[in-house]
């Protein structure tokens, strides 16, 4: 098998060639399809998040060992079954869930490996998609995509799943006004859900009117420049002058999650999502006199990847996906990313 590989950060990917592995008791051998590159790739690439003042979490710290096999937004076809796998079979078109967890902590217990306390996470903690075949450690992460289409269907393991949790999250108070903060992957997904599940007016903000244009296009109803200094009385005058009933960061950096925090009206739910990172100095008092409620979220369980897939099968959510590349060109797919040049998602299709 052929794998794109971190070997360090900030280091160039490198094209490792080895035997494929032979799939035991409930592994799967898996073909891959298609593999969606994830901002979270490029903050493995650059080796952990910034903390703000200077200070760094590492990956390492959190448990991940290079070199590394990155990609966690993984779909193929099934090459090969260990001898107990029997809900899926040889042939099969199938999503991985990649949020894996240890299975007996209290998260995991309740069925949200994706919080579990010792994470084994594919693409991180373990090796992921940059490869044309790939080792699942358990059939029971697999679902059949019965249709959806394959390219589109990577982004429903992680930014679609994401963005379902933080709309599910932010639909808690049943918002009038929605803010969506970040227009990139996860926010357009986190648009499209929200058209379908929510009855709020949805704002979405970014820096990049391109993608505020595909915003639009997927469901928005207002959409902001926040490049313009007037980004905070621009939305207050949208909502009313009261202020947003939600937001949700999907970039979640100093100053888009001050911009969240300026808009929020009383009782308001801010969901922080995006690991851009930063630190920022919080005025206290406010946060009990508005009553406002602020929480992170993180991927999402097994089951509403599954029910993502429904609501892709009916066509409800439509995943965007702009560009594709082969395994060898991992690195421009990267630095695309990075240089902002992606609109919706890209693949690689090794
Ligand atoms: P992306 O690069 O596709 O999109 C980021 C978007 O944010 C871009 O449209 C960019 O123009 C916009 N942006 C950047 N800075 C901005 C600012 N100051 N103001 C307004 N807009 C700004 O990234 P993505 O794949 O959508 O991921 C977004 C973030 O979410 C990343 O940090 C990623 O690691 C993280 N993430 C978190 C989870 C989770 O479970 N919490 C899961 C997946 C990804
Ligand atoms: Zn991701």
């Amino acid at each position: 098998m052929k794998s794109a590989r971190i070997p360090g950060p900030n280091k160039p990917l490198t094209i490792s060639e080895s035997e494929n592995p032979k799939p035991r008791g409930t592994q799967v051998l898996l073909k891959v399809k298609s593999e969606g590159v994830c901002h979270s790739d490029l903050h493995l690439w650059e080796g952990g998040y910034d903390l703000g003042d200077g200070q760094f979490l590492k990956v390492t710290d959190r448990g991940v060992k290079y070199p590394v096999t990155p990609g966690h937004e993984i779909v193929g076809t099934i090459e090969e079954i260990g001898e107990s796998v029997s809900n899926v079979s040889v042939g099969d078109d199938v999503l991985v869930f990649p949020w894996m967890g240890c299975g007996e902590c209290p998260a995991c217990k309740v069925g949200n490996e994706n919080l579990c306390d010792t994470p084994k996470s594919m693409g991180l903690f373990q090796n992921g998609g940059y490869a044309d075949y790939t080792l699942i450690p358990d059939s029971k992460y697999l679902a059949k995509l019965d249709g959806v289409d394959p390219d589109a269907a990577t982004s429903l393991a992680c930014s679609g799943l994401t963005a379902y949790t933080a709309i599910k999250k932010a639909n808690q108070n049943s918002p009038e006004f929605l803010v969506i903060i970040g227009a990139g992957g996860l926010g357009l997904m986190g648009v499209q859900i929200a058209s379908e599940i929510t009855d709020a007016k949805i704002i979405c903000v970014d820096l990049d009117d391109k993608k505020l244009e595909t915003a639009k296009e997927m469901g928005a109803h207002f959409t902001v420049n926040s490049k313009n200094p007037e980004t905070v009385q621009k939305i207050m005058s949208i909502c009313n002058d009261k202020g947003a009933d939600s937001v949700i960061d999907f970039v979640n950096a100093p100053p888009t999650v001050k911009t969240g925090l300026d808009i929020l009206r009383k009782r308001g739910n801010l969901v922080l999502v995006g690991l851009f990172g930063g630190s920022l100095e919080l005025s206290l008092v406010t946060i009990p006199l508005k009553s406002i409620i602020i929480q992170g979220a993180y991927t999402g369980n097994y089951n509403d990847m599954v029910e993502l897939l429904a609501l892709a099968r009916k066509g409800t959510i439509n995943p965007v996906i702009s560009k594709r590349y082969s395994l060898d060109e991992a690195n421009t797919a990267l630095e695309d990313l990075k240089a902002r040049k992606i609109i919706g998602r890209a693949v690689i299709n090794p």
